[in-house]
């Protein structure tokens, strides 16, 4: 069976970065006449976006990573211009600190400086102002910690998701539920999109956008490349001895790598793990309990006092769209095809970054450049190159 109607872009994935990009492309100066977002799952059971913890920063090492947390920033002053009156995204505007022993003071100062020039309010706190604004913290072995005063926080990822499917589905976008299970092309060119439902859609320009899944479906189009889901699990806690201050703390980053922050008047917390002890990637439905008993709890109660008596009292699990040369978004043209376009590999931070991500990829396809944001460094060349462009503050 084929479409009838041939699609200007199909976009693969309707999660936040698929949902962006239909944004930034529907609300064009001059729009594409079609786009679609092919989604295959309407309940995003396993998509990433739902079970974000909705951070926002702008303390990354990496300046496109700056400029694209702070293009949703923006988005966040604007939402009821853009989305009417009562939009909403949760905005906990309550900081990010990040706290560093000695041997990472230098770095964590740099960082600090790099983010101050592109805008950002980042201020470094040595131990002892640490210890006077937030009485609840534990600073041994803590020489500094750098703190975002304004701009920084939490939303809620499906309501911002949320407000711009809707902007863009009212700007004409339209929405297939099937997955794309291959392609049909010429020697530089996608011609069709093949559906599980047996549609064939030709398409003008196609958008990898598909998260975690993202390696796969490329592959689908004969382009390596190293996305793949990442299990990572957050843990809901409560805390009997918390005061009012530790309920309006920041998203804390211990030394340790372990993170918490409030949520409502409980505290969600998790970790990375290392290469070593990465959990295999299926069964989001399972969670170990095993990283928080040894890992997490003890970090957070040698950091804050207040967390030797903790309750587990919810988790879950979800998959980081994990990008294994380097931890840093792919956004850019393919390689393989003039008109295959990728926005993945957010490694975690993607949520604050699919805004400006949407917007990139708009650029790319309506005006063949970045016009706003220079992402020229996170394209496939580096890839293709196997010469990572590190991000050093990956949470
Ligand atoms: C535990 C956790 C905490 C996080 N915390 C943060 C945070 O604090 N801040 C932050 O910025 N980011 C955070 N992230 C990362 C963020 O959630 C992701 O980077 C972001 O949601 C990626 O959005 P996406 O649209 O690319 O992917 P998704 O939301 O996963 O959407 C991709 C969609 O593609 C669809 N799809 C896949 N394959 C196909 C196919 N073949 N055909 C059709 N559809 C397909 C899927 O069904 C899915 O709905 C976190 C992630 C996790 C798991």
């Amino acid at each position: 069976m084929t479409h009838d109607a041939t699609a200007d872009i199909v976009i693969i994935g309707g999660g936040i970065v698929g949902c962006a990009t239909a944004y930034a492309l529907t609300h064009a100066l001059h729009p594409p006449r079609r786009v679609v977002i092919v989604e295959r799952d309407p309940s995003y059971r396993q998509a990433s976006t739902p079970r974000s913890a909705g951070g926002l920063r702008q303390q990354f090492s990496t300046p496109e990573n700056i400029a694209l947390s702070r293009a949703t920033l923006h988005v966040l002053t604007e939402l009821q211009s853009r989305f009417g009156l009562d939009a909403d995204a949760s905005f906990r505007e309550q900081g990010y600190l990040v706290l560093a022993g000695a041997d990472g003071e230098q770095l964590l100062r740099r960082n600090a400086d790099l983010q101050r020039q592109q805008g950002a309010n980042t201020a470094v706190l040595v131990a002892a102002m640490l210890r006077e604004r937030f009485p609840w913290l534990d600073t041994t072995a803590i020489s500094a910690g750098s703190l975002g005063v304004t701009g920084e926080g939490w939303i809620d990822p499906v309501a911002l998701m949320t407000l711009l499917r809707t902007s863009a589905v009212r700007r004409g976008c339209e929405i297939v539920h099937a997955a794309v299970t291959g392609f049909g092309a010429t020697s530089d060119r996608i011609t069709t999109v093949e559906l599980s439902n047996g549609v064939r859609l030709p398409t003008g320009a196609v958008v990898i956008a598909s998260g975690a899944w993202s390696g796969d479906v490329a592959r689908l189009a004969g382009l390596p490349l190293p996305v793949e889901p990442r299990k990572r699990y957050v843990y809901v806690v409560d805390c009997r001895e918390a005061t009012d201050a530790l309920h309006n703390a920041p998203l804390t980053v211990d030394v340790s790598g372990v993170w918490f922050r409030p949520e409502g008047r409980q505290f969600i917390c998790g970790v990375s793990p290392s290469e070593a002890n990465e959990p295999p990637a299926c069964d989001l439905e399972h969670v170990d309990y095993q990283p928080f008993d040894e890992v997490v709890w003890p970090a957070l109660a040698s950091r804050v006092p207040a967390f030797e008596a903790l309750k587990v009292t919810n988790a879950w699990a979800g998959y980081y769209d994990y990008n294994t040369l380097d931890q840093n978004a792919i956004i850019g043209r393919a390689p393989t095809h003039a008109n295959l376009y990728l926005a993945c590999g957010f490694s975690g931070h993607g949520l604050q970054q699919a805004y400006g991500a949407g917007r990139a990829i708009a650029e790319l396809v309506l005006e063949g450049r970045f016009t706003t944001i220079d992402l020229a460094r996170f394209g496939y060349d580096r890839v293709a190159a196997n010469r990572p462009l590190f991000e050093l503050n990956v949470i």
